[in-house]
């Protein structure tokens, strides 16, 4: 049975307020013996005049409270979560035990770098790491997220090309295939930004960019594999031309797993790029821990890279700020160090080998979903997908105008996290799955069957699809009021 129902998130237990029951209480604190004289040890101003509207419940109340509240969060460690483009892979363990080591969970920030040689030994050996899977040579790791990477990376190639062209460079050519920060960041440095349409076959057309290249182009910024999860396989040549005309190739690596050992950006012509640690290499996710978004660029950007640096002399490391080209800061200290130290534990354990058969694991898995779900689901690109898989609710809709957030919510009965939905945006109706290269072969076969269940309903019993979930508390919200006027805390009634 689904993991909902495991969960218990078909009963509707009563609240914590609700069970409240005057005197009840979850401590036995000692009265000292002026107290228990009735002496009021408090200032008479202090006093509260009316007692606090808490709950008053017992111990074991109070555990099973919290203990319900945590299962019903949904998450990497209770199930399957086929969320494309944001590749939720299983955050290992070790990976944990490694960051709450005693001489990296308690350094100080601002402790002397001396006092921190293995900390810093761990920063750069992590810089080297990511510079050999990207071939990008100088790398920071600085920024705490994968947009921040990308305003970070697209920083240091406008101020390489302002330093050499001043600032006739006003555009960046970007595909419809982008994810949403991509053209944000753009705004964000002052870019203009220009729509490049991907071509029949999903992938970017060389022609379409030589023909929208200029000198006041700054250069484009793509996503190898695309948001389709097809490798830009033109990629070498769209280099050549924006490089031709001066521009620089920036890389959205935010889902390197597709490539993991097995190719390089830096290879196919990318300036820079950056990496979601907090994807491809493993560390938590949203509310699991802050993120890392890491920055790999060409040896002609590395002179702009954030100071502080942390530089080798030796066998000693030290932090050094003497770059006069830098653009600064781009966080305190040296980012988030918890982050570095999961993905350095995750690439020391998997080593080279491990960290391409998690590439090709991720390629496979995301191919036999795609095969498999051809038979009942519309593929967008039927052909060897990398990472992730792209269907519609094309064959759904017909049957019984059950849609892709339908199927999405049918999910959710079904245990299963849904995928990404209604992205990309230049697929109408986009189911956008990612299985990553963690989950068993027996795990796709209940998700497959879960999805097949869904269709066979969309022909038998539509209504049923379109009125899921029925197992967790909450069935469908009003979305766009749970974002605009989001109830955050309990409120007594008539409170
Ligand atoms: C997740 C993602 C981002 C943004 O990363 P954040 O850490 O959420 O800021 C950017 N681009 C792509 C392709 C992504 O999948």
């Amino acid at each position: 049975m689904s993991n909902f129902a495991t969960q218990g998130l078909q009963f509707r237990e009563p609240l914590i307020f609700e069970r409240s029951s005057p005197g009840r209480e979850a401590a036995s604190l000692p009265r000292s013996a002026r107290e228990a004289a009735g002496e009021v040890m408090i200032p008479e101003a202090l006093l509260r005049t009316r007692a606090p509207s808490w709950p008053e419940v017992s111990e074991p109340e109070a555990v099973r409270h919290f203990v319900r509240l945590s299962q019903q969060n949904y998450g990497i460690d209770t199930g399957f979560f086929p969320l494309g483009s944001c590749t939720m892979k299983y955050n290992p363990k070790i990976n944990e035990d490694a960051a709450r080591l005693e001489g990296f969970a308690e350094l100080h920030p601002l402790a002397h770098p001396s006092w921190l040689q293995g900390a810093l030994a761990l920063y750069w050996e992590l810089e080297r790491y990511l510079a050999e899977i990207t071939g990008l040579p100088a790398v920071t790791l600085q920024p705490a997220a994968g947009a921040h990477g990308e305003y970070t990376g697209m920083a240091l190639m406008r101020a390489h090309l302002i330093a050499r062209d001043g600032d006739a460079r006003k555009k960046v050519l970007i595909p419809d295939t982008a994810h949403g920060t991509n053209p944000a960041t753009c705004a964000m440095l002052g870019y203009e930004t220009v729509a490049l349409k991907s071509s029949d076959r999903g992938v970017l057309r060389p022609e379409e960019v030589a023909r929208a290249m200029a000198p006041d182009v700054a250069g484009i910024m793509l996503t190898n594999p695309n948001t389709l999860g097809l490798f830009e396989e033109h990629i070498k040549e769209v280099a050549e031309i924006v490089h031709a005309q001066g521009g620089l190739v920036y890389c959205d690596g935010a889902n390197m797993n597709a490539l993991l050992g097995r190719a390089r950006p830096g290879d196919m012509g990318v300036d820079a790029m950056h990496l979601n640690l907090h994807k491809t290499f493993s560390t938590p996710h949203g509310g699991g821990g802050p993120g890392s978004g890491p920055v790999c660029v060409q040896e002609v950007l590395a002179p702009y890279l954030p100071i502080p640096r942390v530089e080798r002399d030796g066998d000693r490391f030290h932090l050094t700020s003497d770059r006069p080209l830098s653009i600064g800061r781009v966080k305190a200290y040296l980012g988030n160090f918890g982050m570095h130290v999961r993905a350095y534990t995750y690439i020391r354990e998997l080593g080279r080998e491990g960290l391409l058969a998690a590439g090709e694991m991720a390629v496979l898995n995301a191919n036999y979903l795609r095969v498999r779900l051809r038979e009942r689901f519309h593929v967008v690109h039927d052909r060897t997908c990398m990472h992730e898989v792209v269907l519609t609710d094309k064959h759904q809709r017909k049957a019984g105008e059950v849609e892709t957030r339908d199927i999405a919510k049918g999910l959710i009965d079904r245990g299963f996290h849904p995928p990404t939905t209604y992205f990309p945006i230049c697929v109408p109706n986009a189911l956008m799955i990612e299985p990553t290269e963690t989950e068993s072969k027996e795990t796709l076969d209940r998700f497959v069957d879960a999805m097949i269940d869904i269709d066979d309903l969309s022909k038998a019993d539509p209504a049923a699809i379109k009125s899921a979930p029925h197992l967790p508390l909450v069935g469908r919200l009003d979305e766009t009021r749970a974002v605009r006027k989001p109830i955050l805390r309990w409120r007594a009634p008539g409170a």
